[in-house]
C-alpha cells in the first residue's frame, strides 16, 4: 500500500480515524475490573522509563497518523496524568495538521490541579472515570481507598477550565456496583455532563471476567429510563461507540457503550498505541506492532507511514462480535492488559 492510494480503508472497509494513545502502564489505583491488585501488586514490573514513547516520538507518530486518516487524539493509559508535564505533550500535539480534536481519559485524581493548564495547552474535551456515588462501593471498585469527593471536584474543576461537558464514565459490574447506576443518573442528570455506563468487558486476562457480571446495556437503559422516560438520539459521528439517549424531560444526555451485548466493530475505526509503541488494532489483540524500534532505528515518516497504512489494510479484527460465551471461559487467547493498551 502506498500513501497514493489513500483513503486507507482495512479489509472490512473501516477507516482509521481515532488514535487512543497510552502514555504510561502505571496507575495509582487498582480498580478490581483493570489493575487487580493481585497480580498489579509490589512485585509487578512496569515499563521502565526508557522504554516509554519520549513526547517527540509520540509526536511524529501523531502525524504519522494524521497523514493517513486520524482525526481524533485521546491521551490514556494506565493514568495518563501520572505522566509529567501531560501538558507539553498535549501542545505539541494540538499542532499536529488534521488532528482536530485532543482528549483525555482520566481517573480524576490529579485532575483539579491540572486542568486548567491542559486547556491551554489545547485538550478539546475529558472523560472521567467514577463507578460509584457511594465512598464504599467506590473504594471497593478503585482499591485504592480514593474518595467520591476528589472525583467530583476534578469535574467540576474541569468544566470550569471549559472542558465542559464532561463524560462521566461508569463501568457496570453485575454485584458489585449495579445499585449504584440510578444515584449516578439523578447526579447528573440537569449538569449538561454526560454519564456513560459501559458494560465490563473481559479486557485481558487479570480481571476474571465472567459473563453473567456484565449488566447489559438494555437493562440499565431500562432501569433509567423508567424512572425518567428516554429517547434515543442519533450518532453524533460515525464510529462512536455510545449509544445515545436523552431524557424526555430535557434532564440531558446519557450513552451505554454496550461493547459485549450490541458489539460495534463495524464501525470500529480506532487504533491504539501502546506507551512502549507497539501498535494495536484491536483492543482485544493479543499482540501489537512495534513502532519504537522502527523509530529508533531512524525509519523516515515515509517508511512509517507505510508501515502503519499496510498493518491497517490487513486489518480484519473483530473480537467483540465474534466473543462467545465459551471463548471468555476458557481465556483461550492472550489478550493485552488495558491499563497498557490503552483504555
Ligand atoms: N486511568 C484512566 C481512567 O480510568 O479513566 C484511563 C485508562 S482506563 C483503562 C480507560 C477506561 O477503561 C476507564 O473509563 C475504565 O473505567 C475503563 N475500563 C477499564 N477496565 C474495563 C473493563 N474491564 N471493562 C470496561 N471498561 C473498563
Ligand atoms: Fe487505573 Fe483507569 Fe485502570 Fe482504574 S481503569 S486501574 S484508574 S487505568
Ligand atoms: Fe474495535 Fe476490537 Fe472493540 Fe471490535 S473488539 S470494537 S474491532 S476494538
Amino acid at each position: 500500500m502506498t500513501v497514493a492510494e489513500l483513503p486507507l480503508a482495512d479489509t472490512l472497509a473501516r477507516p482509521l480515524r481515532d488514535l487512543r494513545i497510552s502514555v504510561t502502564d502505571r496507575c495509582q489505583f487498582r480498580c478490581t475490573y483493570c489493575m487487580p491488585r493481585e497480580i498489579f501488586g509490589r512485585g509487578f514490573v512496569f515499563l521502565p522509563r526508557e522504554q516509554l514513547l519520549t513526547f517527540e516520538e509520540l509526536a511524529r507518530l501523531a502525524r504519522v497518523f494524521a497523514g493517513l486518516g486520524v482525526r481524533k487524539l485521546r491521551l490514556t493509559g494506565g493514568e495518563p496524568l501520572l505522566r509529567r508535564d501531560l501538558d507539553k505533550l498535549v501542545a505539541m500535539l494540538a499542532a499536529v495538521d488534521g488532528a482536530q480534536d485532543i482528549a483525555l481519559t482520566t481517573n480524576g485524581a490529579l485532575l483539579a490541579g491540572k486542568a486548567r493548564v491542559l486547556a491551554a495547552a489545547g485538550l478539546r474535551r475529558v472523560t472521567v472515570s467514577l463507578d460509584s456515588l457511594d465512598d464504599e462501593v467506590f473504594m471497593t471498585l478503585n482499591d485504592a481507598r480514593f474518595p467520591v469527593a476528589r472525583v467530583l471536584e476534578a469535574i467540576a474543576a474541569a468544566a470550569a477550565a471549559g472542558l465542559a461537558p464532561v463524560k462521566v464514565n461508569m463501568v457496570v459490574r453485575r454485584g458489585v456496583n449495579e445499585r449504584s447506576v440510578l444515584p449516578m443518573a439523578a447526579h447528573f442528570r440537569h449538569t449538561g455532563h454526560v454519564l456513560r455506563f459501559i458494560e465490563y468487558m473481559d479486557v485481558g486476562t487479570t480481571n476474571g471476567w465472567r459473563l453473567d457480571e456484565v449488566v447489559p446495556a438494555a437493562e440499565i437503559i431500562s432501569v433509567v429510563g423508567g424512572q425518567w422516560p428516554l429517547e434515543p438520539l442519533a450518532p453524533s459521528c460515525p464510529g462512536e461507540v455510545a449509544a445515545r439517549y436523552r431524557y424526555r424531560d430535557g434532564g440531558g444526555e446519557i450513552g451505554v457503550i454496550a461493547s459485549v451485548t450490541q458489539p460495534f466493530c463495524r464501525g470500529c475505526t480506532r487504533a491504539r498505541l501502546s506507551a512502549d509503541g507497539k501498535l494495536y488494532t484491536c483492543l482485544f489483540a493479543g499482540t501489537g506492532h512495534d513502532l519504537r524500534g522502527l523509530l529508533r532505528a531512524g525509519a523516515s515518516d515515509q517508511a512509517l507511514r507505510e508501515h502503519v497504512a499496510a498493518i491497517w489494510t490487513r486489518r480484519a479484527d473483530r473480537y467483540s462480535e465474534r466473543r462467545t460465551r465459551q471463548t471468555s471461559r476458557n481465556k483461550v487467547s492472550r489478550k493485552a492488559e488495558m491499563s497498557y493498551i490503552g483504555g
